[in-house]
């Protein structure tokens, strides 16, 4: 596969990378992960948006702007035959002459752009709705960054699917009280019969699809309260949505021992979503 890395288009299989780039000795890096549909990337504007936004606050150099990228993306779905899949983008702080923790005061920023076919998702769970297993979540306090320090996550995601589960559903203690985070590489929204219930964005990634569905659940007339949610009133939920760029919205069933219905609202949700998406 080709990909794009610091401003050519190489086989992904190229050793291109610095030994000691800040990606690979510190996780001094940003990511993104946008849709393919149709040879088209819906929301590149927000992910871009929220690559150099963050960029900003970590002070990494961003090089690019949302017209290269999106015309990189287009080359390589080109090259690669590619017309529904995933793009990622990474960028890193760069290389380092020695490693050390303090930055030096210039970098040549690492920048990545890879568009794939998408990973492996059972096609079924759209149908028949995903089992989550609860998982503390083990994170540092800059979540609202889609830093590339993913172990926890991808610690939470793997214990998940240890149990039969499709992903962990991530929660802090506050007081001995249990609430919900998000999941390894997903947020989750809860529908409680009359209301649309969604955890606040504190210490978790500001998700483009949670904003999507958000909008287009109150532009259907359901009030939408963004609050902290607590493990124990998950039960009481009537339905409850899994929210990201590749699981688009998915339907949950079981989190640990509790059952849900794939009702109705996680019907019209995902139909209005999937019409935005391909529109
Ligand atoms: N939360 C985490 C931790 C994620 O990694 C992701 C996506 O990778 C999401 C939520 C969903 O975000 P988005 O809707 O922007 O893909």
């Amino acid at each position: 596969m080709k990909v794009f890395f610091n401003g050519r288009i190489v086989n992904s299989d190229s050793p291109t990378i610095k030994a000691l780039d800040r990606g690979m000795t510190f996780g001094d890096g940003l990511y993104e992960v946008i849709k393919v549909v149709n040879g088209k990337f819906p929301f590149i504007k927000d992910h871009v948006g929220r690559l150099e936004k963050s960029s900003k606050f970590f002070k990494i150099k961003f090089e690019y702007n949302l017209d290269k990228i999106e015309a990189i993306a287009q080359e390589l779905s080109s090259i690669n035959k590619i017309e529904s899949g995933e793009l990622f983008l990474e960028i890193t702080r760069g290389a380092d002459t020695i490693r050390d923790h303090i930055f030096e005061k210039e970098y040549a920023p690492t920048f990545l752009e890879v568009v794939q076919p998408l990973r492996r998702i059972d096609a079924n769970l759209w149908q028949t709705g995903a089992k989550l297993v609860t998982y503390p979540d083990m994170r540092h306090g800059l979540c609202e960054h889609k830093t590339i320090d993913l172990l926890p996550n991808v610690l939470a995601k793997n214990y998940a699917h240890s149990k039969g589960g499709y992903e962990a559903l991530m929660f802090r203690t506050k007081n001995g009280e249990k609430y919900v985070t998000e999941g390894g590489s997903s947020s989750y929204i809860f529908f409680d019969g009359e209301k649309i219930v969604a955890p606040k964005i504190d210490n978790i990634l500001p998700s483009i699809t949670r904003s999507k569905v958000l909008s287009i659940a109150r532009s259907m007339g359901f009030e939408v309260i963004e609050r902290r949610v607590w493990l124990d009133e998950v039960q009481r939920m009537k339905e409850v949505m899994l929210l990201s760029t590749v699981s688009k919205v998915m339907p949950v069933v079981k989190i640990d021992d509790m059952n849900f219905s794939f009702g109705s609202v996680t019907k019209k949700l995902m139909t209005a979503f999937e019409e935005m998406i391909s529109s």
